[in-house]
Parts: structure tokens; C-alpha cells; sequence
């Protein structure tokens, strides 16, 4: 065994983000694109194996996530073929999801993946990546046992803080965040890495309103997620 072949125990969603699915293939399979997943499922749900996930992919790139840097050597990546918010996003097929549920199967149990540990690129990455996004079915798949997903929430969308910012709630909005496990200071100042972080936390666990700033319904959201990681990070 080399030193490449370290303990994987996170799953990270993507979407390709491209205007086709041979496109993405092409892209994903060029040694000098320099950018791979181990997996890409079409929207008919056919799924294609490109990286054995026993090896490194370079699907995440500058990443963090629960205190750990660089996500490339601890994560198996997915790319859903989707045009993404660049080339007219849309909606993931039933097959498509169908078939990611059998996958994701496979991994959880081949490489005990905490429920916890099934991500978005957009987590790991807020400032630069907005995939698989709002209209990713998170709340299903956390009903398979994939990823975590609060057990009440509210529609409340009356705003608590916002952008420039400053105070008890905002530091409270950033140690939540930080908790969770996005790369946010804990300071009492609402900054724009609290905005990308926020708007990130939405897309995944409020995808009804993707705004950056801190509603009454986000922050219940925020609390139960909080709550659900810690008793799932095993
Ligand atoms: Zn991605």
C-alpha cells in the first residue's frame, strides 16, 4: 500500500456543470484538464466508474471541511451530469437519483461513511463552487441515510442579520457555521465568507431561500443540523 491510499470517509456531490454528458466524460478522463471524480452518473442513470475510489481523484480542490484541509485525499467524488447554474440549471431526473441512491449504497457500506459525511462541493468549497445546489434532493437522500436533514423547520423568512453586521447573533451565526463544518471565523462581524458560507448551508439545508443572510427559518435550520451532525459523526 502506498501513501496514497489513505482512510476515505466523506462522499462529495458535484454536478459537471457542462453542456453535455460527453462533454464531462471527455473533460473528467483528460490527463491535462488535471481535474477528475470517481464517478459520473448520467441523467438516465447510467453510471460510469473513472477513478477507482480506493485512489485519489482531484475533485475538490482548495477545500476544508470539519477542521480538515484539502478534501481530495479523504473523499470519494460524484459528478452528476447536469448544465448547471451556467448553462441552464435544471432539476435531477428520478433515474438519476435512483441510481446515485445505489451507489451511494455500495460506499457507505464498503467504506463506513458516516451518515454525516455526505457533502457538497459547495460545502467544502462556498467561495467558488455552487454544486450540485438548491435543486439537489438532500432531503431524500437523508431519508435513505445520506447526509443529515433538520427534523422541524419553518417558512419564517423575517430576516435576523445580514452583511456588515455586528454583534451576539452574528457571532452566534458564525460558530454555528464553524460547527457544522465550513471554514468561517468566529467573530462577532457578519463578513462575506459568513455571507458565501451561509448561502452555501442554504443551497444544501434550505434550498426554499438561498440568500446569504439569517432568516428565522435558516436559523432553525442551522440549529438542527448543528444538532443532527454531532449525533451522527460516527
Ligand atoms: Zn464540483
Amino acid at each position: 500500500m502506498g501513501q496514497d491510499t489513505p482512510t476515505v470517509d466523506t462522499v462529495v456531490l458535484h454536478y459537471t456543470g457542462m453542456k453535455s454528458a460527453q462533454a464531462a466524460i471527455k473533460r473528467l478522463c483528460d490527463p491535462k484538464a488535471e481535474v477528475s471524480a470517481h464517478y459520473l452518473v448520467e441523467e438516465n442513470g447510467v453510471t460510469h466508474l473513472l477513478v477507482d475510489p480506493t485512489t485519489r481523484a482531484w475533485h475538490a480542490g482548495v477545500s476544508y471541511w470539519q477542521g480538515r484541509e484539502g478534501l481530495n485525499h479523504s473523499s470519494i467524488g460524484i459528478e452528476l451530469v447536469n448544465p448547471g447554474h451556467e448553462f441552464g440549471y435544471v432539476p435531477f431526473p428520478t433515474e438519476q437519483i435512483s441510481s446515485l441512491v445505489e451507489l451511494l449504497t455500495e460506499l457507505k457500506t464498503e467504506f463506513a461513511i458516516p451518515i454525516s459525511r455526505f457533502i457538497g462541493h459547495s460545502d467544502i468549497a462556498p467561495a467558488r463552487k455552487m454544486d450540485p445546489g438548491e435543486y439537489f434532493p438532500w432531503e431524500l437522500l437523508a431519508q435513505y441515510g445520506f447526509g443529515v436533514w433538520p427534523k422541524s423547520s419553518t417558512k419564517n423568512e423575517t430576516i435576523l442579520a445580514k452583511k456588515g453586521m455586528v454583534g451576539p447573533t452574528v457571532e452566534w451565526l458564525n460558530q454555528s457555521l464553524s460547527k457544522i463544518g465550513y471554514s468561517v471565523p468566529v467573530q462577532t462581524e457578519f463578513s462575506s465568507i459568513t455571507e458565501t458560507a451561509l448561502a452555501a448551508f442554504q443551497r444544501h439545508w434550505r434550498p426554499s431561500a438561498v440568500t446569504g443572510s439569517l432568516d428565522v427559518g435558516t436559523k432553525l435550520a442551522l440549529q438542527e443540523v448543528e444538532e443532527q451532525i454531532e449525533t451522527n459523526k460516527n
